[in-house]
């Protein structure tokens, strides 16, 4: 329950950063472009990487934004976007929650392989550059929900229904761990990042309550098998493994040098 606590009050906090002008100068803008501390500009570099596309120009306050996020999340806390500042994740969690509470955890209408998400990407890059303008920008489904919590509205409702309602009935864990895009960007650029979930073999009981919770079931392959950290890039460092496990056998760690030393 810890992480949850912690990534609720840290993605509720960044809304009302954005939502209230009195905050202005901590934080203002979007999760697209905004200004930290009234100097700092921060871009997001997906959202980046399509204007560029699509304009073939390049605007250097927001390339200094773009590398500075980057930057941040590929050096230290990996794919954590998803999980401690996108407002979807809030819908998907609760959707994740309601399936399971409804009983049909298994069940799924349709299957659908979690690399849909890099073709997205790729489709997303060159849709832009061919059709000048940036694609997942003009129908992104963050940007709707975010501006529709920070400017008021109730088209974002329709949106954040829809993504509810394919992440509760349909497929589980649909929008973020197969079809966002832009989850697929942090996931390629976050493989080296030092922020991993380590895992210790000797203290696991192997009661695979992680693995029932996990987001990304695939990058905790090593559960049970292997003394290894959680390596890949697709691993949103969410902390719900960390959250369940009895036994202390997960935990957060800035890269475990001594493991690697030993290797
Ligand atoms: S929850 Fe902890 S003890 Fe249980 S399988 Fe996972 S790592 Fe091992
Ligand atoms: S391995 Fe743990 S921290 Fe990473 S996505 Fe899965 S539950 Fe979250």
């Amino acid at each position: 329950m810890k992480y949850l606590i912690l990534r609720r009050i840290v993605q509720l906090s960044i809304l009302t950063f954005f939502s209230f002008g009195v905050f202005n100068f901590i934080l203002k803008g979007n999760l697209s472009s905004s200004v930290l501390f009234s100097s700092v500009p921060l871009s997001d570099p997906f959202a980046f990487i399509q204007l560029v596309l699509a304009s073939l120009q390049v605007d250097l306050v927001a390339l200094s934004g773009a590398l500075i996020v980057f930057l941040f999340y590929a050096i230290f806390t990996g794919r954590a976007f998803c999980a401690w500042v996108c407002p979807v994740n809030i819908i998907t969690d609760f959707a994740y929650f309601v399936r399971n509470k409804l009983g049909f955890n298994q069940a799924r209408v349709f299957n659908v392989n979690k690399n849909l998400r890099y073709y997205i990407l790729a489709f997303v890059l060159v849709f832009s550059f061919l059709f000048s303008f940036p694609v997942f920008e003009e129908f992104s489904y963050i940007g709707i929900i975010q501006r529709g919590v920070i400017f008021g509205g109730i088209s974002w409702l329709f949106v954040a229904l829809i993504i509810f309602c394919i992440d509760t009935f349909f497929s589980p864990r649909f929008t973020c761990s197969h079809f966002c895009p832009l989850g697929a960007f942090w996931a390629l650029s976050s493989h080296f990042s030092l922020l991993k979930v380590r895992y210790n073999l000797q203290k696991c009981t192997k009661c695979y309550k992680c693995l029932g919770v996990c987001p990304e079931k695939q990058v905790l392959w090593m559960i049970g098998k292997e003394n290894q950290d959680v390596k890949s890039g697709e691993c949103i460092r969410c902390g719900k493994c960390i959250d369940v496990c009895g036994d202390d056998a997960l935990g957060f760690s800035i890269i475990n040098l001594r493991r690697e030393n030993e290797k």
